[in-house]
């Protein structure tokens, strides 16, 4: 019996009136993984109105309406900072104050935010209790990369992966640890890819610095070799941001993950579907114009539990780095443990079990899993949320909108 897996990382979408079960249908597939909280990000451009895309508190009201009655599980929300917005600095302490601690700032995309913004919004955030998420690749390194290769007339989506060096990741990162230095507040890297952007965090976590990172399933199980494949569906269902790595990088990690430079491992779940975003690749569309990210939500457990043992990590610590410590970090009191006080999210796993993963056999809401024929040892058997049986053998006996909205403590450990 293990606490359920608290996902902080997925971008999870809201239900449409074209695809109305699409969030509904990932916190099943959650469920299914043996997840039993996940936080969701309200990402720019997916299904958010012109104003949300102007304010963080318009986007949280609209987010709330449109999940209110869609979980299977328990659930929250992490605010994207947008560079489009009007004052999203400004509205920080009242997100603090709606339940929701955390927000997550991008360097890189056409929305990301200036580096004045980033270190504004890092120290409000801290000093209120919250903690920043932040994407650290560099954007001057990254788009210039990107302009010579297409220059070069290098579109496939293999050159993605070229164009997003761990160099990038390694001074984005070095910066974020400076400026939560100097702000002495708590911040968190999300989905840390690189031996080179690790050594940054190890480093500020020595000095001292409430320096947290996470690390992702994809990075653990899945090498830069993928960028080889001769299917360009293959290469295509891998474009990542940071991209897959050499398996010298994966070490790195997993060393990480063993003397606790790396916190957390979360999904970065998103639900692409190779027959909709990634078929731009296709029709010959060139990569800095592929949707980037691979669905994982379904999997979170299986892989780090799999690939964890394999390692040589205990059972113990792997419970911390995918519940307990995820749950601590991003002020999920009820969350992430087996304990009184605690809500009884609890997960019957038989740790013999051996499986092959298929897309097939997936509930997700895409159509492929990066994870195609993978042998993993382990099998999630039942699930609760709250004492109430959600996945009984193997079956979903949960409700639609039995999942609460959890409202969050402070975060940052
Ligand atoms: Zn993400």
């Amino acid at each position: 019996m293990l606490p359920g897996a608290v996902d902080v990382h997925t971008h999870t979408r809201v239900a449409t009136d074209d695809e109305p079960d699409r969030f509904f249908q990932d916190s099943v597939a959650a469920a299914f993984g043996g997840t039993t909280t996940f936080l969701a990000f309200n990402n720019p451009g997916t299904g958010s109105s012109p104003a949300a895309e102007r304010s963080l508190l318009v986007g949280l009201r609209e987010w709330r309406a449109a999940t209110a009655r869609d979980s299977a599980i328990d659930y929250a929300v992490s605010l994207a900072i947008s560079g489009r917005m009007n004052d999203p600095v400004g509205e920080l302490p009242a997100m603090v104050d709606e339940g929701v601690s955390t927000a997550k700032a991008f360097m890189v995309f056409d929305f990301r935010i200036d580096d004045r913004r980033l270190f504004d919004a890092l120290r409000v955030l801290g000093r209120r209790g919250g903690m920043l998420q932040v994407h650290c690749e560099d954007p001057v390194l990254i788009d210039t990369a990107v302009a010579d290769a297409l220059a070069r007339g290098d579109t496939a989506p293999e050159f993605h992966a070229a164009t997003r060096t761990t160099e990038a990741e390694a001074v984005a990162t070095h910066r974020i640890m400076a400026f939560a230095r100097a702000a002495d507040v708590p911040v968190h890297v999300v989905h840390l890819s690189s031996a080179a952007a690790l050594r940054h965090v190890r480093e500020a976590k020595a000095r001292g610095v409430r320096a947290h990172a996470e690390t992702c399933p994809h990075y653990l199980a899945l090498t830069d070799a993928r960028y080889a494949a001769s299917s360009i569906d293959e290469v295509a269902g891998c474009v990542i941001s940071p991209p897959l790595r050499p398996v010298s990088d994966q070490d790195a990690l997993w060393a990480g993950l063993a003397d606790g430079s790396l916190d957390l491992i979360a999904t970065d779940h998103v639900p692409d579907r190779m027959a909709v975003e990634k078929a731009a690749a296709r029709r010959g569309v060139p990569f800095d114009r592929i949707s980037n990210g691979a669905p994982g939500i379904e999997t979170l457990l299986s892989i780090a539990y799999s690939e964890g043992v394999a390692k040589g990590l205990s059972v113990e610590r792997l419970v911390d780095l995918v519940a307990t410590t995820p749950a601590r970090l991003f002020g999920l009191e009820r969350k992430g443990a087996i304990e009184l006080g605690r809500d009884a999210d609890l997960v019957l796993f038989d740790p013999a079990a051996r499986r092959t993963l298929r897309a097939g056999d997936f509930h997700h809401t895409s159509d492929y899993t990066p994870y195609e024929g993978f042998d993993v040892t382990g099998a999630v058997r039942s699930v609760f949320v709250r004492g109430r049986p959600v996945i009984r053998d193997g079956a979903f006996i949960g409700q639609r909108g039995f999942g609460r909205f959890v409202e969050r403590g402070a975060a940052g450990g």
